[in-house]
């Protein structure tokens, strides 16, 4: 069976970034299991899936653009330390959601001095270019009910 839209593909990766440095993997885990065309995974990868079947390996290059995003300067933000005057023990890393004209973001804090706090609405990996390596394990059609819920139920799901 091939991936298509309506299946439902279980696969092993590892993402290196251009360094080769290793980003993250599914090794010693359960794979990642992610209903086709209902942009669960990352564009740029999901789009080199389709027509692959259980048991193939292959690497894929994605550019930011088709991963997380190109990295946006203006997400990240300087703030008066005092907008956090109810936050403990504020630290570099500390991740918030920022509302935004676009809604709400995820932001993380870059920097903190006496008076200002920067924070960073961009995800992590935006900017990076992904170097996944695939191994396919198993692909399977998707319910009616996952199709409708745009993602995958049972193991390596939703559970709802
Ligand atoms: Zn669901």
């Amino acid at each position: 069976m091939q991936i298509a839209e309506r299946k439902v593909a279980s696969f092993h990766y590892t993402l290196t970034n251009d360094a080769g440095d290793v980003l993250d993997s599914s090794d010693g885990r359960e794979p990642l299991v992610y209903l086709h065309g209902a942009g669960n995974i990352v564009p740029g990868l999901e789009s080199e899936m389709a027509g692959h079947v259980a048991g193939d390996k292959f690497k894929v290059d994605v550019a930011p653009a088709d991963g997380y995003g190109d990295y946006i300067e203006e997400l990240v933000q300087v703030v008066p330390r005092e907008s956090f005057k109810g936050v403990d023990d504020l630290a570099i890393g500390m991740q918030f959601q920022a509302q935004t004209e676009q809604g709400p973001i995820a932001v993380v804090v870059t920097e903190i001095d006496d008076n200002e706090v920067t924070v960073d609405g961009n995800h992590p990996l935006a900017g990076e270019a992904l170097h996944f390596a695939v191994e396919i394990v198993e692909v399977r059609d998707a319910s009616d009910e996952e199709i409708r819920h745009g993602h995958v139920h049972g193991a390596g799901g939703h559970h709802h």
